[in-house]
């Protein structure tokens, strides 16, 4: 069976993996990027989407989710191979040499690997008790993917930070009602945020934790329990969203057969590991006096794709200066 071989295989898309792919479009590479999550953007988007950034070049501010979404408008120009929501298990070689990138979805194969993992797999952080799990997915949802998904229902959102809030204030837009559900009195979010879901028709339950979920026609019943007391109560609603934050793990890693300093990558100055055609940026690659900010990432990328590219194809001269590519 044929199968299809990329120039540049990047695994992670947070910002610099994003960015990576980008560059390697813009250097003419045959480039497809694997991201774990449902959503690119890693922790800029997962983890701070409403923080303004003050340190990346030619941005005075600009909001965590709104610099994601410049990087895939950026991405877009060389439409890429993306692939979501597929985890990078295994980087085996073939006889010729070519990458084998083993997921949990299917195989892939690369002439070259770029990792970006971050601080490792992001994973949206689970309710604490057994559920059904058929109902995931469609009554239990941990993401957003659309938002007409939530339009003139019932909607409990289970959390307490900025993205639980983010989202409340958000879906009380379109969803018939919105509860949220914390198991502290004080939410963990933007004071002007948290101060406008108060002024909002928003439901605001708290101190609860969720304690069990059933479904009766086609609604669920989620069971509350008041923190420190033995107090019960019941409420109802179409789709439960929870937002309990991620947890991420790069114990992968140490089955890539390349060397690590603790949990990180080792490279060299052209981001380059231990092992031939594989290289690491971003939050993922460690070198002697490295500093984990976006910044840095983005500028560790063209070192990397062009090292690859020229490895690979030597009788290749390209310009760098990326004007004389869109001329
Ligand atoms: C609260 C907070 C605030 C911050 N503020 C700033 C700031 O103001 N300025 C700044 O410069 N930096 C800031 N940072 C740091 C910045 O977010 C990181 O430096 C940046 O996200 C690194 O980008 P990355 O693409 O290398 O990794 P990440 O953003 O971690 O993205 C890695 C991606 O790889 C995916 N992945 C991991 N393993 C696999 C796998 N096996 N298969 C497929 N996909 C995988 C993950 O799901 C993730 O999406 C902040 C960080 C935090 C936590």
């Amino acid at each position: 069976m044929s199968q299809h071989i990329y120039d540049i295989t990047v695994i992670g898309g947070g910002p610099v993996g994003m960015f990576a792919t980008f560059y390697a479009g813009l250097r003419n590479a045959d480039v497809h990027l694997i991201e774990s999550l449902p959503q690119l953007g890693g922790q800029t988007l997962a983890l701070y989407p409403e923080k303004e950034i003050y340190d990346v070049a030619g941005f005075p501010h600009i909001k965590g989710k709104d610099l994601v979404s410049q990087l895939e408008q950026q991405m877009a120009a060389f439409e890429p191979k993306v692939t979501l929501d597929t985890s990078v298990k295994t980087l085996t070689q073939d006889d010729n040499g070519v990458f084998e990138i083993g997921t949990d979805q299917e195989t892939f194969y690369s002439k070259s690997v770029i990792i970006a993992i971050g601080t490792g797999a992001f994973a949206p952080r689970k309710l604490a008790f057994d559920y059904d799990p058929a109902l995931e997915g469609t009554y239990v949802n941990y993401y957003v993917n659309d938002l007409a998904d939530f339009k003139d229902i019932d909607v409990a959102i289970a959390g307490g930070g900025d993205s639980a809030i983010d989202w409340a204030l958000a879906l009380n837009e379109i969803a018939k009602s919105v509860t949220i559900i914390h198991r502290r009195d004080k939410f963990r979010g933007l004071e002007s945020s948290v101060e406008k879901m108060k002024q909002s028709t928003i439901n605001i339950k708290t101190p609860y934790l969720l304690n069990d979920l059933t479904l009766t026609d086609q609604r669920l019943n989620i069971d509350l329990k008041k923190m420190k007391s033995d107090d019960h109560e019941t409420i109802t609603a179409d789709k439960l969203l929870v937002n309990y934050g991620f947890t991420s793990d790069s114990r992968i890693l140490r089955n890539w057969a390349i060397d690590l300093k603790g949990a990180d990558v080792k490279v060299d100055h052209n981001m380059h590991t231990s092992r031939e055609l594989v290289y690491s940026v971003g939050d993922s690659a460690y070198y002697e006096g490295k500093v984990k900010l976006i910044a840095t990432g983005f500028g560790e990328v063209p070192a990397a794709v062009n090292d690859a590219l020229e490895t690979l194809y030597p009788e290749r001269k390209q310009p760098l200066h990326s004007t004389s590519i869109f001329n």
